[in-house]
This record gives structure tokens, C-alpha cells and sequence, in this order.
């Protein structure tokens, strides 16, 4: 954090804008005090006659703030494994690239480049390598993949081109690099502006309806682009292309998203993108959307883990994308509103969903507690989705980072309590101070000046979060008692910033049951907590000693499998839910049309038979002997080989010699993973076989793979006393999970 960029005479009134744009989205303020390219006068996004941002509360640059603890160990994890070769370039401009080109090459650039900045690393060799190869892999047109028809109605592109759009503009601010900058205004050029009629008819069922190629089963997908073009339109501004963001915001504005049970990860980039926008052009109405978005995902589609469900209307698994766009999101609500509930908000995802969902390799992934207000909810350690959670985690913890230190001119406000050593700058001159903290365990902090240039007292405000046990707040300036003036959930004091200064603020944590985030779907049901951190049993016992799932799950954790959430009443000993469910597979009759030779065996040419299959149309089939209680089938389809559309395929299954189809999969990350669930309650359907087909044989069969396929079962018999006591055994979410690194 460095002073306001007003008093830098040599900036350009758009660079003025773009330094305080760039507040949310980056280090802010390095853009600033670091000779940046200038922009063209008719390009500044300041011709329309928009106020400049002078009072905006920015974000640390990453500069100013050297991580320590937890942040940081958690930073650097993610970090080395980015470095890894699934991230180099020879794996990732494979991975995704036909689904989503740009998606994973876009994502990994953003995350190195951000946790370089927030660790103080020069760029990896990995990163350079990425920059410098990938312009051999752009079409004419310099983006990704194959060129797309005029309108470039393409969702699964346009959406796969998010990542690669930030994290151009993310890699471009921090190095400025002129060649990164010039691959986002050809990007922006020939891809996103060309497509605003297509975005102005998105999902348009009218006559008038636009021919789009839509993505599977996450509807919704093409908004998550609002996050990297707000992003990009901060370094490469015009007035098309302003006209074709404030298109997609209204067309986003008229979609019925939890009647679509759209995606939740793109809802909420898109609501990070919206209130961008609100910065840049203080449009009211984008701020009242960017909170009625977040409200209808709390409402809606937040687990009691404060993670989400990747779909409303699906609670099938959490994907910690979304979670580091809500916890990014509930940043910057409150940064731009003031309503400390966004930070509380902030807190718990942060130290209850993103952190304990960090794998241990640094990765980030799916996680299986899901379950809603109506029992335990087991969580464990999450399943790794390297091709697009584990970078976006790193955005999470690099800005988590940034966010330790907030500064609206002459205050410094902490909204968090992190141990680092920040630097705060002044008109006067600078100032460095070291934190430690107890924080999330104890609400105590201890700040010590080191060194200062300043002598004037300044304004300091503390956050004091909703868990803070009432008059319990107490700030000591060198050892004597502050006065401090508590307003909307900050203690605000006065104090000096001479070296050798300390400040120490200290408030208890209540601890105790708390209402389930879902309580309206089981009145009276709660949570336990101690301060933000949500409590979970390690034992098999949830009777037994409440320990943070943060100090559980994750790296560093001690492990277990916590039950997060308690029902009012007493849950149940855990002993039957750590049977793992059998992969059905392995004991079924297979039939897979890559297997050499490819004959059908007796039961399955009778299964074909009752489902009057075409055989030359089948992907694969799997029969039993007897029937099975299947509740999900889910397929992972190779990385490299072609896959079908979702539409273009049906999963069909017989059931004592009734026939069914599945609805259309579930699908995540890249596309390669398949979700299909069989049934409606969680107990699943009875199977006596499947077979997985296309719909039409022409055409498509020749090149396409055969997918890994998983058959998840019910797990075996709960404790039947949990029936009778109402309350649904939903850790049964816990098992029937795919599992985004597994291969069959
Ligand atoms: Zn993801």
C-alpha cells in the first residue's frame, strides 16, 4: 500500500484511473509508483467525463506486504506446485486446449504471476517459458484454438479465453511487458468485441435467437468472461469494447440463473467482473446486481463449510474456483460498500472453505460436504482439479495476502490479522511495521513499528468482526490504554507511527453453537464455532473435543475426518461412513469398443437387446449379475483424445426391465469429467446394467476415446437410529464424489 497516486504529476489522468481500477484486481499501486506504458488519450476510459477514484480504499501493492505464518506457507505450497511439471508448458498447452483453449494456460499465468508478486519471487522459469511459447500456438487472429464463425458464438472458447484474459493483464501489469499487452488488445479485438451481438442473444429464445454453441452442463459458463474482459479493459480501453462488457452485464442482468441452475463458479467471477465495473464507472445498478448476485448465492447455493454448490439446485461437490471468487467478492463488497457483513463473510470462507480445502501437494480442488441444513456433513481432504482450481486457489492466497492492509488516504485499515512485515506510505514518507497474531485462534494482534519516516499521528482501523465477545475490545498504544471509537465494526484510534510504536488490539471470540448458514431449510439446527473458525470432531465420536476443520483438513493439518456441521441434536458416531464406496465397475461384465478384440459378451448382447440398442453406437456397457444400487456413474474422458458433446451421447440403464435415461451429466473443470446421477434420492437407482451410447453412429465414433468409467454405489448401511431421529444421513455426499485426478 503506497499513497494515493493523486500528487504524482507525471500520471495521466488514465493512468490515475487505471492505478485506482487496478485496486481490486491487482497490485495496485505498483502500477503506480512504476513507469507504466501510457495510454492513449482517446483510448482512456476517462473521456465519457467518469469521476476519477480518489477516496477508494487500496489494497497493499504486493510489494508492500511480506507474508509470514500461515498465509505465507500456504502461498508458497501453492506456489512450488505450480511450478510442477502438469504446469510447464509441455503438459499445459495440452491440457484444456481443446475444450477450452487458453483456460489452463491463461489460469496458470495468473497464479504464478500473482503468487510471485505476493512471495517476492522473480518470475518463474516456468512462467517464461509459458509467455514466450504460447504466440506459437495463437490462430491469426491471435487467440486460442481454431477461429471462430462471425459471431463467435462459442461458449466453451469464449469462456476458456477468461483465464487467459486476466491473466494476460495481471502478467502485463506486473512486468509490463508490451508483447502481453498487445496479445490482449488483439484478443480483445477480434474475439470479444466481435461477439456482442452474439452475447446480446445469449440463450435468446425468441425468433431472433443467436446459433450458440453452448458449454454442457454449466450454464452460465461465457459470463465468467465479464471477470478477465473488466480485467483487460483497464490496460486496453475503447468504446467497443465498453459497449460489449455493459452488454453482457445486461443480458447477464436477464437471466433466470437458479431457474438454469447455472454454474456458481461463473456466477460469482461474473459478479467480481460487475463490481469492477461498478469501480471504473460507479453505475449504480452494477454495484445493487453485484450484491444481488452474492445474496442469491448465499441464499442459495453456500455450504455450511461457506463453500459452494457448483450448481444451484445441485448440491453435488464444492469447487474451490468458486470458493476463491467469493471470498475475492465478499473482499471487495465490503471494500466498496462498507457493510462489514461482506468481511465477516470474507473470514469464514477464508480460515472454513479455501484454506482447509488446500490439498496437501498445494493444490486445489472439489470437496464433498455439500450436505444442507438437514444433518452431519462429513468433510475430508478435497480432490484435486489441477486444471483450473489449483491456479485459481493461488488468487485466492495471493490476494488474501494483499489484503491484510487496506489504506484510504491517511488510515490504515486492517480487515484481517496476518503475521508479515508491511510497508504503509504517506505523503510524509514511509513507514514499516511487523504483525504477529493469534489470529483466527485468538483475537489478538500485536503491531510494532520497525522503522518511520512519519511522525504525525494517523488513523488506524481495526476490524472487529461479529464473533467478537461484547466490551471485550481492548487497544494499547505502547502499553497504555487507547480510546477507541467503534464504527461500522472497526475500532478506529489515533496513534503515532514513530518507530518502536506498538499496538496491540485484543478482543475474546465467542465460541458456541451458531445458526447453519441453510437454517431455514432445518429451523433450530446450528453449527458449533470459536471465533470464524468452524468447528469439526477429529475423532469417531462428534461427542468428542471440537477441533478447527482448519486445523484438520489442509497442509499442516492433523488430519481426520471432521464432521463439520452438527444438527440440533446429537450426531452420531462416524464409524460406518469410513467404508470407502466400491467402484461398481470392477465387478461388472464391460464392454468397451476401443477393447481388442471387441466382443460382446452373452449378458451384454441381452442388455443391448432390452434397451433395443444399436451396438454399433455403444461407447461402452457395463452389466451385472445381479442388480446394483448405483447412485452416481462418472466418466473421465482422456485428456488428449477427442470426446463427444454431452448432448450428443445418453447414458441408459435398466432397471428389472424397465428402461431409463440419465439427464444430462454433470460436468467439471475442463470438460473431461462426466457426472451422471442415477435416481433421484441419494440412495440412487437399482441397475441391472448401462450402456453409455451415442445417439447418432455416423460420424462421430471413429476417433473418439472411451472414457474411465467409475460406478459409485450407496455407501453401505448407516446407523438406522439417524432415521429416526429425522435426520438424513447426507455424508453419503461425502462418498459418491468424482474424482477429478483419478484415471481408470
Ligand atoms: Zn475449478
Amino acid at each position: 500500500m503506497k499513497q494515493s497516486p493523486i500528487g504524482h504529476g507525471t500520471f495521466t489522468v488514465a493512468a490515475l484511473a487505471l492505478a485506482a481500477f487496478v485496486l481490486s484486481s491487482n497490485a495496485t499501486v505498483s502500477a503506480a509508483d512504476q513507469p507504466m506504458p501510457k495510454s492513449k488519450p482517446e483510448e482512456s476510459p476517462e473521456k465519457t467525463g467518469e469521476p476519477a477514484f480518489r477516496n477508494i480504499e487500496g489494497a497493499a501493492a504486493f510489494e508492500d506486504v511480506m507474508p509470514d505464518g500461515l498465509l505465507k506457507a500456504r502461498a508458497e505450497l501453492a506456489f512450488r506446485h505450480l511450478q510442477e511439471p502438469y504446469f510447464q508448458w509441455n503438459n499445459l498447452s495440452r491440457v484444456n486446449f481443446e475444450p477450452f483453449p487458453g483456460d489452463a494456460i491463461g489460469r496458470t499465468i495468473n497464479g504464478l504471476t500473482l503468487l510471485s508478486q505476493a512471495l517476492h519471487q522473480p518470475e518463474p522459469a516456468s512462467l517464461k517459458e509459458i509467455m514466450r511459447r504460447v504466440p506459437t500456438v495463437t490462430n491469426a487472429d491471435g487467440y486460442l484454438g481454431p477461429k471462430l464463425p462471425e459471431s463467435r458464438a462459442n461458449e466453451d472458447t469464449m469462456a476458456g479465453h477468461n483465464g487467459y484474459t486476466y491473466g494476460l493483464a495481471e502478467y502485463a501489469l506486473w512486468t509490463k511487458d508490451p508483447a502481453a499487452k498487445e496479445s490482449l488488445r488483439r484478443m480483445v479485438a477480434n474475439l470479444f468485441v466481435p461477439a456482442r451481438a452474439a452475447i446480446a442473444g445469449y440463450r435468446e429464445t425468441s425468433e431472433a435467437k443467436v446459433d450458440w454453441h453452448l458449454s454442457g452442463g454449466d450454464v452460465g459458463q461465457f459470463f465468467t468472461t465479464l471477470d478477465g474482459m473488466t480485467r483487460a479493459y483497464a490496460l486496453v480501453p475503447s468504446p467497443e469494447f465498453k459497449a460489449t462488457i455493459e452488454t453482457a452485464i445486461e443480458r447477464y442482468r436477464k437471466l433466470d440463473l437458479v431457474g438454469l441452475s447455472a454454474q456458481t463458479h461463473a456466477m460469482l467471477s461474473a459478479a467480481t467482473g460487475i463490481l469492477r465495473w461498478y469501480e471504473f464507472h460507479h453505475r449504480p445498478e452494477d454495484l445493487a446486481f453485484a450484491e444481488a448476485l452474492y445474496k442469491q448465492y448465499r441464499t442459495l447455493a453456500m455450504t455450511e463449510t461457506y463453500e459452494n454448490y457448483n450448481w444451484f439446485n445441485r448440491p453435488e461437490w464444492t469447487e474451490a474456483c468458486a470458493v476463491s471468487d467469493s471470498f475475492i467478492l465478499t473482499v471487495n463488497l465490503w471494500r466498496l460498500t462498507g457493510r462489514a457483513n461482506y468481511l465477516d463473510d470474507a473470514h469464514l470462507i477464508l480460515f472454513n472453505g479455501l484454506l482447509p480445502g488446500q490439498l496437501h501437494n498445494g493444490g486445489f480442488g472439489t470437496g464433498p460436504c455439500v450436505g444442507h441444513a438437514t444433518g452431519v456433513c462429513r468433510t475430508k481432504g478435497h480432490n484435486e482439479a489441477p486444471f483450473c482450481c489449483s491456479m485459481r486457489g493461488g488468487e485466492a492466497l495471493a490476494r488474501a495476502i494483499q489484503y491484510s492492509y487496506f489504506q484510504a488516504k491517511d488510515t490504515v485499515v486492517l480487515p484481517f490479522y496476518s503475521n508479515d512485515t508491511a510497508t504503509l506510505r504517506f505523503a510524509e514518507g514511509a513507514c514499516k511495521l511487523r504483525q504477529e497474531t493469534g489470529y483466527p485462534h485468538k483475537g489478538r494482534a500485536r503491531l510494532e513499528v520497525i522503522e518511520s519516516q512519519v511522525n504525525k499521528e494517523k488513523t488506524w482501523r481495526f476490524f472487529i468482526p461479529s464473533w467478537a465477545v461484547r466490551d471485550s475490545l481492548e487497544i494499547r498504544v505502547n502499553g497504555k490504554k487507547a480510546e477507541a471509537r467503534l464504527a461500522d465494526s472497526f475500532a478506529e484510534i489515533l496513534a503515532p507511527l514513530v518507530a518502536g510504536t506498538i499496538i496491540e488490539v485484543t478482543f475474546q471470540q465467542e465460541r458456541g453453537p451458531r445458526a447453519a448458514v441453510q437454517s431455514s431449510q432445518a429451523p433450530g439446527s446450528y453449527r458449533h464455532f470459536d471465533g470464524p473458525l468452524l468447528l469439526g470432531s477429529s475423532t469417531e465420536k462428534a461427542e468428542e473435543p471440537l477441533v478447527p476443520i482448519l486445523d484438520l483438513l489442509g497442509p499442516g493439518g492433523s488430519g481426520g475426518e471432521p464432521y463439520v456441521y452438527f444438527p440440533n441434536g446429537k450426531t452420531q458416531p462416524a464409524t460406518n461412513i469410513t467404508h470407502k464406496t466400491p467402484n461398481l465397475a470392477d465387478t461388472a461384465q464391460v464392454f468397451r469398443r476401443d477393447a481388442t478384440p471387441a466382443r460382446l459378451s452373452d449378458d451384454v448382447v441381452k442388455l443391448l437387446g432390452t434397451l433395443k440398442q444399436d451396438p454399433t453406437s455403444v461407447i461402452c456397457a457395463y452389466v451385472w449379475s445381479s442388480p446394483q444400487q448405483v447412485r452416481q456413474v462418472v466418466l473421465q474422458w482422456p485428456e488428449s483424445a477427442a470426446m463427444p458433446q454431452p448432448e450428443a451421447v445418453v447414458l441408459r440403464w435398466l432397471d428389472a426391465g424397465k428402461v431409463h435415461a440419465a439427464a444430462q451429466p454433470g460436468i467439471i473443470g475442463n470438460g473431461r469429467q462426466w457426472v451422471y446421477t442415477l435416481g433421484k434420492t441419494p440412495e440412487g437407482a437399482a441397475v441391472d446394467g448401462f450402456v453409455l451410447a451415442a445417439k447418432r453412429a455416423e460420424g462421430m465414433l471413429e476417433a473418439l476415446a472411451v472414457p474411465g468409467v467409475e460406478v459409485l454405489g450407496n455407501i453401505p448401511a448407516m446407523p438406522s437410529k439417524r432415521e429416526s431421529d429425522g435426520n438424513k444421513p447426507d455424508a453419503l455426499n461425502g462418498q459418491a464424489l468424482p474424482q477429478p485426478g483419478s484415471k481408470q
